[in-house]
């Protein structure tokens, strides 16, 4: 079986296409001496056409997609207008008398080595854009097609990579899904297909195009990854069946997608989605989420030699909380450390990383980076609604001292006359069981929490979240567990203030009629799940999960806690 990365949901059964382009632009150069000025004329009607295409492609996609998407077709027409870009093909046309072809694709082939060596992973993937613009340079230049024609029956996308405007032409009724051996979830293909509801696996792996030939069967999990060629009977009709469902699960989700999350008997909470980068936020709008629970903004930072600084770090905030408009952002600051690593702070090899230098605790000890991060996100607060959030807090004196130097940034910022805003909510995530058994005294000093039931299992239970051979204990059904999180929200209720989820037992369904029960105000988790969360909270009474919420907390084992859910709940 073959596995790729999964980058956007749901199950597909079709036949392959495989779309064979070169994995460079890099084209048979021509030997024969050109007409240097006939050679000239074609680059340049070529770089005409090509703008003329994408701004018709461009009107397309923001009536289709919106401003954000047609944004990406934008950056393709900059590339056309920049003269190290054009410029230097010209030059190569004149001084080594290249066709314009060639001239074209090693120009391209030098840009696109330039981005991928650099480090930051937004300006790797702008490689792709330089091979997209430049094959379209080279398919005016031969009078090719600049649109391929794809048969007129359903098929899937077979390729070593695709890039934005390839998807964006590829035709609604017949694709059934894009796999690509290149890529990950970040790339502007992968965002565009996630916007555009078509089911892809990317970066598969080399040797994904000898495995797959064009007409064979194929079922792509847009979910996992898996990629199944040629299946047997058996496998389809499981496949088949997982399709059915998730259609008519879809069809269900969309009817209730502009609902409010509320009980039966009117109680009313907020569903909103986990985020890793900002490019993702015009699909988690459209997915109906009524704002971001956890933007981890440590992926901003990981990937690269070199940390983002604050201007860098601003506009992916500004972006982040622009989109979202009066929904809330709730941004939490750096959490590296314990498996997430970060070359650029050269972290020390610890013992016990989980335990270790983690999130802040790191952000305490290097102020100058936190308030970095503090002050960009400030600045960013003046354009959307943004909370912010500090990770990993133990110590009462952590968050004293995180919110002086928040503090801190606010007087520097206010003295530099820049906007932010005064009333910017701040909250914690409550990991930790030594912080939940305080919850009482943090509670007065925060404007809410967010329980982070990932790591509170771990530190709960002892159990290493990342080790295999004692998965079987973790668990967040743990009694303790249940416990920490009942006080948790109490302690807030009675302080004021509001307690949300963003581990990823918000978005288990078994486990939404007993949050909800015990008291949750708030649940965050991958935006593909929350609408079945959402049907959970519909679909019951308050009443009813409090009763549910009192008896589960009567119980002693985890096996006791999800057989009664099992039988309850669902
Ligand atoms: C958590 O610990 O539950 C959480 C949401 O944070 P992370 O998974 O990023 O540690
Ligand atoms: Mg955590």
């Amino acid at each position: 079986m073959l596995k790729g990365i999964p980058v956007s949901a749901g199950i597909s059964i079709a036949p392959v296409l495989r779309l064979t382009h070169e994995t460079a632009i890099t084209q048979a150069e021509s030997t024969t001496p050109v007409d240097t000025t006939q050679e000239l004329g074609l680059l340049s009607k070529s770089v005409e056409q090509a703008r003329e295409q994408l701004e018709k492609l461009k009107e397309q996609t923001e009536e289709q997609l919106g401003s954000e998407k047609a944004a990406i077709l934008s950056a393709h027409i900059a590339f056309l207008d920049d003269p190290a870009f054009v410029g230097e093909m010209s030059a190569l046309i004149e001084n080594q008398q290249l066709a314009a072809s060639t001239a074209v694709s090693q120009v391209a082939d030098q840009f696109i080595a330039l981005f991928e060596s650099m480090d930051d992973a937004y300006m790797k993937e702008r490689a792709d854009d330089i091979r997209d613009v430049s094959r379209r340079l080279i398919r005016n230049i031969s009078g090719g097609d600049t649109v391929i024609s794809y048969p007129e029956e359903p098929f899937i996308l077979v390729a070593w990579d695709v890039t934005p405007s390839e998807t964006l032409q590829l035709p609604l009724q017949y694709v059934r899904g894009i796999v690509t051996a290149k890529g990950g979830a970040t790339s502007h293909a992968a965002i565009l297909a996630r916007s555009l509801g078509i089911p892809a696996v990317m970066g598969a792996g080399d040797t994904l195009m000898e495995k797959v030939d064009s007409g064979s069967l194929l079922i792509i999990d847009g979910t996992s990854g898996q990629l199944i060629v040629s299946p047997d009977a058996d496998t389809m009709a499981t496949y088949q069946e997982k399709a059915a469902q998730e259609e008519k699960e879809r069809q269900l989700y969309e009817a209730i997608k502009d609902l409010p999350a509320e009980t039966t008997d009117g109680h009313r909470v907020h569903l909103m989605a986990n985020m890793a980068v900002p490019e993702e936020s015009d699909a988690l709008i459209a997915s109906g989420v009524e704002g971001i629970g956890l933007f981890r903004s440590e992926f901003l930072f990981m990937d690269r030699s070199t940390l983002p600084d604050e201007n860098e770090q601003f506009a992916a905030y500004k972006h982040v909380a622009a989109a979202f408009g009066d929904k809330p952002v709730i941004i939490r600051t750096l959490d590296v450390g314990g498996d997430k690593h970060l070359p650029a702070l050269a972290l020390p090899q610890e013992e016990n990383p989980f335990l270790g230098f983690r999130a802040m605790r790191i952000s305490l000890a290097r102020p100058e980076l936190f308030l970095v991060q503090l002050r960009a996100l400030l600045r960013a607060s003046a354009f959307g609604r943004l909370l912010i959030m500090f990770p990993m807090i133990s110590h009462l004196e952590q968050l004293r001292e995180a919110k002086r130097l928040l503090e801190q940034a606010k007087s520097e910022l206010r003295a530099e006359g820049i906007a932010f805003d005064e009333k910017i909510a701040v909250g914690m995530m409550m990991e930790i069981p030594g912080a939940c058994l305080q919850a009482d005294v943090f509670a007065k000093e925060v404007d809410f929490f967010s329980i982070g039931t990932n790591d509170l299992v771990q530190y709960t239970l002892a159990v290493d979240r990342m080790n295999a051979n004692i998965a079987e204990l973790y668990s967040y059904y743990h009694p303790a567990v249940l416990r920490l999180i009942s006080q948790v929200i109490q302690a807030s209720h009675r302080a004021g203030i509001w307690t949300g989820l963003c581990g990823e037992m918000a978005g288990d369904r078994l486990a939404t009629k007993l949050l909800l029960g015990l008291g949750l105000d708030e649940f965050s988790g991958a935006a593909s799940v929350m609408p079945k969360v959402k049907e959970r909270i519909r679909s019951t009474s308050l009443v009813e999960a409090k009763q549910l919420a009192e008896h589960v907390l009567t119980l002693s084992t985890v096996d006791e806690v999800v057989q009664y859910l099992k039988d309850k709940a669902l």
